[in-house]
């Protein structure tokens, strides 16, 4: 049995948690968690304090994929009720963008569904940042356009694009079981390719794909080698018309562990707790916020996060501070003033209203699935299709 206290010690001291040690922490017993917590809590704020790192994602193109991974609710062949729109124009890439940059956020993440960009998108997306920069000089731009060919990530460093996203998702080991248009190989490849032009990778996972814990290891232990300066942990959301449509194991408290197993593995690395938190963390994201140190604000690329301002009631509630923001209440009671103002404005519900008022139905005209309905034992199983923000004319979930 290992002592979870020792090992935040070796990490904090320079030497991350090997891969037994990460899997003694994912088998370990619920009436352990707090221990763990405190443990991965204190290599946390070794290295980054109480600060809160907030990205927002801007969804520039929608669907449309021609890939067939299996989570995704973008992909091939899939009949998820999602918003599906070609390229946001530059001023509308913008304007999105400077959305989340109100609520908080020092990252936009600049993010495209398909196998690849072309060399066209790739000059459309480094327009966009210079643009974007030109306005906001402090933001930093992640971008997400999947496999990179030769010279691509050269020109998007160029244009000042900071970091770019590519996911491994899962362990090599479990990759065949979840896509088959392309190879775990052509991922990491893409990686390091990012990597070597000078943007920061980032590169994280989607847990809760049916994979072992000695999956999850081993995909940790890949990010890892690849150098992914931040991690963003996904927790499955299982669409509709997906292949992985119902499966929903994972626990509140399974998620915690994963998290902290990775802060060990990862000591300094920049842990996000990203899509699917508040359906499978439920009353634990607050917890997960001494372990993680980023998230994503309001809404994800196909499906609505919780209310932006519950995000950062979250982070004020716990004593945290934004990256970036001198003080993180008076931004938190600055947004909900101007969200009041204009619901008052729009002669509407005045009490916390949320960014936009959801329509009954979706842009196809079929019903909209109400937000997180119930699989009838009471867990929440459905996601809410977003409707709001990029893509549309209503005001983003930021
Ligand atoms: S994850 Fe990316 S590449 Fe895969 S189906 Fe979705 S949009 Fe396409």
């Amino acid at each position: 049995m290992f002592n979870f206290s020792e090992i935040a010690d070796r990490a904090v001291a320079g030497t991350p948690a090997s891969a037994d040690e990460a899997l003694s922490i994912l088998r370990s017993d619920d009436s352990q968690l707090l221990d763990l917590v405190a443990a991965a809590g204190r290599v946390r704020r070794h290295h980054f304090g109480m600060k809160i790192k907030v990205n927002y994602l801007v969804n520039l193109k929608s669907g449309l994929c021609p890939e067939d991974c299996g989570y995704c609710s973008q992909r091939l062949g899939s009949d998820t009720e999602i918003l599906k729109y070609s390229w946001l124009k530059g001023d509308e890439a913008r304007r999105q963008a400077e959305f989340g940059l109100a609520g908080g956020a020092s990252r936009v993440c600049l993010v495209a569904s398909g196998r690849g960009p072309s060399n066209r998108d790739v000059e459309r997306v480094a327009g966009m940042t210079e643009d974007i920069k030109a306005n906001n000089p402090d933001v930093e731009i992640c971008a997400c356009l999947g496999i990179l060919k030769n010279g691509q990530a050269e020109r998007l460093r160029d244009a000042g694009v900071d970091a770019y996203n590519h996911n491994l998702n899962t362990a090599k080991s479990h990759y065949e079981d979840i896509c088959s248009t392309h190879t775990w190989d052509e991922r990491a490849e893409t990686v390091s390719r990012a990597h070597e032009a000078g943007m920061s990778p980032c590169s994280g996972l989607i847990v809760g794909m049916k994979e072992t814990d000695e999956q999850i290891v081993e995909a940790v232990e890949s990010l890892r080698e690849l150098g992914s300066d931040s991690i963003p942990v996904n927790f499955l959301i299982p669409f509709e018309g997906t292949p992985l449509e119902g499966v929903n194991y994972l626990t509140p408290t399974q998620c915690l562990r994963i998290l902290c197993a990775v802060r060990l593995m990862c000591p300094d690395k920049e842990l996000r707790m990203a899509g699917g938190r508040e359906m499978h963390l439920k009353t634990l994201q607050p917890m997960a916020l001494h372990v993680v140190n980023s998230l994503f604000l309001g809404d994800y690329l196909t499906s609505e996060g919780q209310a932006a301002e519950d995000d950062l009631d979250m982070i004020v509630d716990g004593g945290f501070e934004i990256v970036g923001q001198d003080d993180a209440r008076a931004l938190r009671d600055r947004l909900r003033a101007h969200r009041k103002a204009h619901a008052e404005a729009m002669g509407g519900n005045t009490d916390d209203a949320p960014a936009a008022e959801a329509p009954a139905t979706l842009p196809c005209g079929k019903s909209a699935p109400p937000a997180g309905a119930s699989a009838g034992d009471g867990s929440v199983t459905v996601p809410t299709i977003r409707r709001r923000g990029a893509g549309t004319v209503l005001a983003p979930n930021a």
